[in-house]
């Protein structure tokens, strides 16, 4: 049995079957056999049953939101964000079925045209920091495009994926379109990566766990895209609006409690400004709340587990340079208190690894062509962000970081309507907006003879 703990209390609040290679075995086998009867659903039917299933989603955000919060340890408001951009993911796809075209291509002798195809069971294996928003960026194009999912959640937080099955088929979808399977990883996981009836794998996750996965997909070609980690710059320039820059820092680091990809853990401050800089930024990680995830007022829960906060507090050794210390609670739940270090070098472990928990670097830097420099020297490029009031040296910076998302004078990276996705060892390929579908179909190429020959 998994037993589903909450982060706040460490209360055990749900047990349930684990799924092991039968169970995933058999997920792909319901997948396959829907699979030929949802292709053939008419682009308008697929289209509003989407949209069905947006409205049910709709119904049902309250519970959704509640229990996102108690398995994940995030805060309600954040939590409910989260379930109405789910539904929005979903209403946005449910236009897809009806604007999947393709092109006709001058030809001698006849005809040309291509076809957007589904690839068939699409395997989904999503993390535990956003459970059930990860998932509908890969279940919404994967369904549009005419697939059929086995969704595999992280096993700390299985709960709002087993409700989206459950969901979907009170919308009308048919039985084995939307398949959810609550195992672990390095069984469930690894079966469908092996699988030889799964097309594709959509993951989000570790960058270990993904090179994995690219790794296992080979054997049998499937189409692979991944999301992985990423150690994002916030970019201060001198010339920027500080006091904005540094009310918004300390949220781009610790929402979700740092357990969020997108995280500006490394804050590149320019040299002259960094001490008022740290300044602005210690009253706004003072002010910060932490606590309950319920409590309305809640700005930060605590992290999803034990070994996560272990693993978080091994990178601040005795001698780490603790510049700024927020609160957190006593008593049960995996609590950790948000952290900035400062001065630090990019050369530190904590400047270079993903650390997954509320702690931020700042690190100094003395012009444009350093500040790159630094932002660009990591292995990962999944976000980050710009402030200055220079509008031509953001522009310019912006083009010069290897990352997949910036924002200029803004922490924002996720847009349903808008690519998402990484450079370097962020991943491969793009979640979200037009681009995603292009990964659940494969082009078709026909030509019809129109003369002999
Ligand atoms: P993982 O990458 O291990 O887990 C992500 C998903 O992959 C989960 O559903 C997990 O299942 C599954 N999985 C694990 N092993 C395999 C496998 N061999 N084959 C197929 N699927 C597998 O992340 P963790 O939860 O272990 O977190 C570890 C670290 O990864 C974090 O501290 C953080 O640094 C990073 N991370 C990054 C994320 C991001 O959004 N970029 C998200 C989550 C973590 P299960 O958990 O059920 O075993």
């Amino acid at each position: 049995m998994i037993e589903v703990v909450e982060p706040a209390t460490e209360q055990v609040i749900a047990e349930l079957p684990r799924a092991g290679v039968e169970e995933t075995d058999a997920a792909v086998a319901r997948a396959k056999q829907a699979f030929e009867g949802w292709r053939a659903v008419s682009p308008p039917d697929r289209a509003a049953l989407l949209h069905r299933l947006a409205d049910a989603l709709e119904e049902h955000a309250g519970e959704l939101a509640t229990t996102e919060a108690r398995n994940v340890g995030k805060p309600i408001a954040d939590a409910r964000d989260e379930i109405e951009m789910v539904v929005h993911t979903f209403r946005y796809y449910a236009a897809a079925p009806e604007r999947l075209l393709g092109q006709t291509i001058p030809v001698p002798g006849g005809v040309d045209m291509t076809f957007r195809e589904p690839l068939g069971v699409v395997g989904l294996i999503v993390p535990w920091n956003f459970p059930l928003t990860i998932a509908s960026w890969k279940v919404a194009p994967a369904l549009a495009a005419g697939n059929t999912v086995v969704l595999k959640p992280a096993e700390l937080t299985p709960l709002t994926a087993l409700e989206l099955e459950r969901i979907a088929l009170e919308a009308g979808l048919p039985e084995g379109v939307v398949n959810v399977l609550a195992g672990p990883g390095s069984v469930a996981g690894k079966r469908l990566v092996e699988h030889p009836d799964v097309a594709k794998i959509a993951f989000t996750g570790s960058t270990e766990v993904g090179r994995g996965i690219a790794e296992g997909s080979a054997a049998t070609i499937k189409r692979v895209t991944l999301e992985l980690g990423g150690k994002s710059a916030n970019i201060v320039f001198a010339d920027a609006d500080l006091e904005r820059a540094a009310a918004s820092a300390p949220l781009a680091v610790f929402a979700n409690a740092g357990q969020d990809c997108c995280a500006r853990s490394r804050i590149l401050v320019e040299r002259s400004v960094v001490d008022r800089f740290l300044e602005a930024l210690e009253e706004t990680v003072d002010d910060m709340r932490v606590g309950d995830p319920l409590d309305e007022a809640t700005q930060m829960g605590p992290l999803i587990s034990a070994d996560q906060r272990e693993k978080v507090a091994s990178f601040l050794s005795d001698d780490a340079p603790v510049a700024i210390r927020g609160t957190a609670p006593d008593g049960p739940g995996y609590w950790f208190p948000p952290t900035v270090l400062a001065p630090m070098s990019n050369s530190d472990r904590a400047a270079r690894e993903e650390i997954f928990g509320p702690v931020a670097c700042v690190i100094p830097f003395a012009d444009e062509r350093e500040a790159v420099e630094i932002a660009n020297d990591t292995i990962y490029g999944l976000s980050g962000s710009i402030w200055t009031r220079d509008g031509a040296k953001a522009l310019r910076t912006a083009r010069a970081i290897e990352t997949g998302v910036i924002s200029i004078n803004s922490n924002t990276s996720v847009r349903v309507s808008t690519p998402f996705g990484g450079f370097k060892q962020s991943g491969v390929g793009r979640e979200l907006g037009p681009d995603a579908l292009e990964h659940y179909t494969e082009l078709k190429n026909v030509f019809y003879a129109t003369e002999d020959g």
